[in-house]
């Protein structure tokens, strides 16, 4: 269904009963951000999860506890719901078709099916002129040795259903790639060139339907074992004409994808200084969470316009701000030492982000804490200290 008038906020609807209810796929962390931005507009919201007990869930109004996939499921979301995104990298776009023969969906199932696939998320890359890392498509055995030898050494990751590092394994030489290959059950997978970083970045955007684009600054990311460990943003975090580049990349990138909704493009800087597209996240993004609290409009609220068709304008980012990642490993082997957060909230500018997930596990995303100064260097101050006092290795 295309987009009509806007669902104005504190609008009743028709037949009286209730008020708009806004949807979304998936339970997670970036759902919660999502329905927390949904209801202070004054919308109802409703989850789908599997999980009786989601981040996502535990705080909307409806929650349907069910198989994304599911028919049943799908039709109580659609029927509560006059417009519905999606949180989760892995939805099936096949979901979203179902509920979009009746209601507003966004973003489209056929953008998502493309950011679910990485052979197909490359494919647009070359469609749209930027450059990605040099890869091969592995779908069975006999193309690996068909792979270019410069290829290697190189990560070989599933081509779908990979977040977090997860279905990933850097492979040295050919032995490796085969067992690697083995390991992830001969899943179809893209072999990548290993590339020499000097640093990564993110741009986020929003698309309305009408085709209007307001972006965020551009984020400077450090991951650590695969996964997002800090996100830094203020003047001066990547070099200007790189970050002016990153984002004209990510606009070509979303117009070619005729996108509704909230887009991450993730990027590599090159030690030659060279900007290569890694990946596309078709919803907010981890390195978009400091935008909650250095922003004059997160990249929820954003979620939240681009959905009901209310106008765009360019965020403003009123702070200099630092983001650490929260992991599972901070409750300690056994799960059961609280982090200081006292000492860390004593921190000037200290904004902590929990998203009661009951179980902390190594690696598990538990919550973000952003760090907010009127400067860069205060910024990274408190945030240095904060890392000091949660025992977060140095950046
Ligand atoms: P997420 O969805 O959490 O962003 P993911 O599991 O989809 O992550 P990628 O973004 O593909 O994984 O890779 C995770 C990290 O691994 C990258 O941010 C980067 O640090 C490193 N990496 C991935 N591909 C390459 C490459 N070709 N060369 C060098 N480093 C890479
Ligand atoms: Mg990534």
């Amino acid at each position: 269904m295309s987009m009509g008038a806007a669902l104005l906020p504190g609008a009743t609807t028709t037949g009286g009963d209730g008020l708009v209810t806004l949807g979304v796929m998936g339970g997670g962390q970036l759902g919660r951000m999502f329905v927390h931005a949904a209801q202070a507009m004054g919308y109802e919201t409703a989850v789908l999860d599997p999980d009786a007990d989601s981040p996502a869930g535990r705080v909307s109004h409806h929650h349907i506890q069910s198989a994304y996939q599911d028919l049943q499921g799908l039709a109580q979301l659609a029927a509560l719901c006059k417009a519905m995104t999606t949180e989760f990298e892995n939805v099936p776009a096949d979901a979203l078709a179902t509920l979009a023969a009746t209601r507003t969906v966004a973003p489209s199932a056929q953008a998502v099916a493309i950011a679910q696939d990485r052979l197909a998320e490359k494919a647009h890359f070359v469609r749209c002129g930027v450059p990605c890392a040099p890869f091969a498509a592995i779908a069975k055995m006999a193309d690996l040795e068909a792979a270019p030898a410069d290829l290697l050494p190189g990560i070989l990751k599933t081509a779908r259903l990979g977040y977090d590092g997860k279905g990933q394994v850097r492979v040295a030489d050919r032995v490796q790639l085969r067992q690697a290959f083995a390991a992830l059950k001969e899943q179809v997978c893209v072999l990548e060139k290993m590339l020499p970083l000097a640093l990564e970045c993110s741009v986020i955007l929003a698309r309305g339907a009408d085709g209007a684009v307001v972006d965020f600054p551009v984020q400077r990311n450090l991951h650590r074992a695969g996964i997002l460990a800090v996100t830094e943003v203020f003047e001066g975090n990547v070099p200007a004409a790189l970050a002016a580049q990153a984002v004209q990349a990510a606009r070509a990138i979303a117009h070619g994808l005729d996108y509704v909704g909230v887009l991450c493009v993730e990027f590599f800087v090159l030690q030659d200084g060279s900007l290569v597209v890694n990946e596309i996240a078709p919803r907010p993004h981890n390195s978009g969470h400091y935008s909650l609290d250095a922003c004059d409009q997160s990249q929820f609220d954003l979620q939240v316009r681009t959905l009901v068709g209310l106008p765009l304008t360019q965020p403003r980012q009123h702070s200099a701000a630092v983001m650490l990642n929260i992991l599972g490993e901070l409750w300690g082997p056994g799960s059961d030492k609280t982090p200081p957060w006292d000492a860390v909230l004593a921190l000037p500018g200290a904004h902590l982000h929990l998203y009661g997930k009951r179980e902390a596990r190594p690696g598990r995303k538990m919550g973000h804490l952003t760090l907010t100064a009127s400067s860069p260097q205060a910024a990274r101050t408190s945030a240095l200290e904060a890392a000091r006092i949660l025992g977060i290795e140095a950046f």
